[in-house]
Parts: C-alpha cells; structure tokens; sequence
C-alpha cells in the first residue's frame, strides 16, 4: 500500500515523501479513500495512529481541487480539544500544504489574540481552533464561519469530558448544513454517539483496530487447491451454498476481471472493481452489489478499501495477499457487529508461504482443507520467488 494507490495528488504526495513517510498507517488507509469521496466519517483513533494526517491530506486535498474564489473564505474548521493540540494539527497542516496553495491559521486562548485576528484577514483556507477562542473571534465580527464545507472533530470524546458540548453546538449553528463532517474519537460513549447522530449524515464508520486480531465471529477456513481449478472451485462453493451476496479478492485487477467474467459466464452476476474502473462504474457495481441485483463482488485490496460495504456473510480470497495485514482488512468484512461470517481462502500451493506469516501475524493457526474432487496435486513452481512478506514500515509513534 503506498500513499499514491490512495489517491493523493503529486502535491501531497511530496509532502508526505518530505516527512519521511513510506507507507500508510492503517486509519490512513481507511480514511483516506473515504474522505476523498466527500463522505462524513466516525473514526475511533487515538493519538499515535496517524489520524491526523489521515483527515488533513484528504481535507487539503479537497480544498486545493475545489477552490474557486480569489478571495479565501475559512473553509474548513478543525476543532480540537486544548491549545497543545491545537498548534500540534496546524503544524501538520502547514507541513502538508505546503506544496499547495492553500493558507491556514490557528487560534487559541490564553494568548494575545490580535496577531490572530490579523493573519485571519489576510485571508486563510484553513483554520484550526478550540471551541472558546473561536466562538470569542466570531462573536467579535473578526471571522465568520458561513463558508465552512468541512468540519474536523478531534478528539471528541476528550471535547466532551471537558465541558465543549454547548460550545460544539453553537459552533455548529453557525456553520451551513451542507458540509463534510469528520469525527475523531479515541472512545465511543453514549454520548459520543449522541453527539455524532446530531452531527454525521450517514458516515462512514471506521476503526483503527488492533491490526493483529481478527474479529472473532469470523469463520476462517483455508482450502488447499490446485491454481487451476480455483474458478470452479469458487463456483462451487457460491452455487452449492446458494450464497447471496459473496465478497471476493484478488491480487491484481487483471484476476479480477477474468474472474467476474468466468462467474458470468457461469450464470452467477458479478462485477469487477479496482483501481482501472471509473468512480461512476464502481458507485454502480457498489449500488448493485448493495441491493442485491449482482451476488459477486470482485475487488483487488486496494478498490475495496473504504468500501461503505455492509455486513457481509461471505468473502472469498480467491488469492491470498502477500501482505499479512490485508488479510485482516479483507476479512474483517465479514462478521462485525455480532453477526457471523464465514470468511474462505483458496490456497494453491505457490501461497503456502503466505498461509504461515499470516499464522504468524494472528497468532493461531488456520484449519486447512481440501475438497473432495479438487484434492491438490500441483507441485510448487520452479524458481518461484521467495514469497517473503514486504515489511510494515509503518511505526507507531
Ligand atoms: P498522530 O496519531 O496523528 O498524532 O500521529 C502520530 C505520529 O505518527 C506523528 O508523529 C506523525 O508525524 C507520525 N505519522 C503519521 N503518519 C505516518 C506514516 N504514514 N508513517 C510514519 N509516521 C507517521
């Protein structure tokens, strides 16, 4: 997973390099994706997990392609608990954009507030606050926030403890209605709840969850199977089941879309997504998906990410990744929320390998299978590559 395969642009991207970043932290490739599409989000994420940059390079990314106005009205309001934090995000910010055209302040208490008011009519894009300087500013005429289009919450749950509720609300009447609402939470109390309901149209729920554990409803099973006969294999399984709705993976988009036109072929409706399909056409295998018009989903690791998928009682990895961690994305698909799933992986023998350092990140072992009729007898690929895993670079901080 790079940061480029999420979508940034060049300008980001730099940045990003500039920093020293080589690869995603896994909230960033959940939100990421997600914000880019201009979807409200509740994210659980505590501070060391990259959250910062996983709502600041979207949200700068939206500003610099939507920018129309010669003039800078505040466009997006981060807010955050205390004056620390604060400086903290808008140090980001500025490490971010700076490859962009985009101006941001931040406001706070317990300091002069004039050179504050200054920078903010000289006009900024961004600005990142705590509830009750801001609230003192507008109040004095000296910034308005009628412009907003994106509204950061972080730290919300710490927000809350320390009494911003009212100030949060009436931050909120007097932003418009039509807006991007992000909301940062380390907790989910019932209040954070309540408080996001008041705020969120339909988000996008994420979670940065322990990357070592698989939600424990999931049924995992391996069945080991010659390379060959993996389609049939996977025909098999969706007709005799008479599964509904089945997620399926591939590694490449290539294997994706082979595999969908086989399934169609086969008399079981299926369409592709990955990175090569138009954000019209995946919206639309999504909606279909969705709503029950096509039983089979095929995604590579990549398109499937911040996905708005439900519940999902099957998926299938039609080929194991050969990064551990996206064997935990791909799976936690399935089984959340107290329902169960049944999660299947084909294995031929070339990805035998890939089976152990997966073992090896979850800690257990996987049954294995083999299906009667489809017993394996393929030997392993001369001169085959070495699988080894590529290294998570990513390092909490
Ligand atoms: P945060 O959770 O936003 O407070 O970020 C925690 C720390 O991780 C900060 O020092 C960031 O600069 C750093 N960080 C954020 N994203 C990445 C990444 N993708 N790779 C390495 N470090 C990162």
């Amino acid at each position: 997973m790079t940061f480029k395969s999420l979508g940034l642009i060049p300008e980001l991207l730099k940045a990003v390099e500039k920093q020293g970043y080589t690869t995603p932290s896994p909230i960033q490739e959940k939100t990421i994706p997600i914000i880019l599409e201009g979807k409200d989000v509740l994210a659980s994420a505590q501070t060391g997990t990259g959250k910062t940059a996983g709502f600041t390079l979207p949200l700068l990314q939206t500003l610099d392609r939507t920018r129309k106005q010669r003039h800078r009205p505040i466009r997006a309001l981060i807010l955050t608990p205390t004056r620390e934090l604060a400086a903290q995000v808008h140090k980001n910010v500025v490490e971010y954009s700076q490859f962009l055209d985009i101006r941001s302040a931040v406001i706070f208490g317990g300091v002069n507030a004039k050179p504050q008011i200054r920078t903010i009519r000289g006009g900024i894009d961004v600005l990142v606050a705590t509830p009750g300087r801001l609230l003192d500013l507008e109040n004095q005429g000296a910034l308005s926030l009628k412009r907003i289009e994106v509204l950061v919450l972080d730290e919300a749950d710490r927000m809350l403890d320390m009494g911003f509720l009212r100030d949060i609300k009436k931050v909120i009447s007097l932003m418009p209605t039509r807006r991007q609402n992000l909301l940062f939470s380390a907790t989910f109390s019932k209040e954070i709840k309540k408080l996001a309901q008041g705020i969120l149209y339909r988000p996008v729920l994420v979670e940065a969850e322990p990357e070592n554990t698989t939600a424990v409803k999931v049924n995992q099973k391996t069945y080991r199977v010659d390379k060959g006969n993996k389609v049939e294999v996977t025909i098999k399984l969706i007709a005799d089941g008479n599964w509904k709705q089945v997620l399926i993976f591939t590694r490449t988009k290539h294997r994706a879309n082979r595999l969908s036109d086989k399934l169609v072929k086969a008399g079981i409706s299926s369409a592709a997504i990955h990175g090569n399909k138009s954000q019209g056409a995946r919206t639309k295998a999504l909606a279909n998906f969705k709503s029950g018009k096509i039983r089979v989903l095929v995604a590579t690791d990549i398109a499937a990410r911040g996905l708005d998928i439900p519940l999902l009682p099957h998926v299938i990895n039609f080929e194991l990744p050969n990064i551990p961690e996206d064997y935990v994305h791909r799976i936690g698909r399935t089984g959340r929320a107290g329902a169960s799933g049944v999660a299947i992986s084909l294995v031929d023998v070339d990805e035998v390998d890939y089976v152990k350092g997966i073992e090896k990140l979850l800690g257990e072992k996987l049954s294995s299978e083999v299906i009667e009729g489809f017993e394996p007898t393929d030997k392993p690929t001369q001169n085959k590559q070495k699988k080894t895993y590529k290294k998570k670079r990513f390092v909490r901080r």
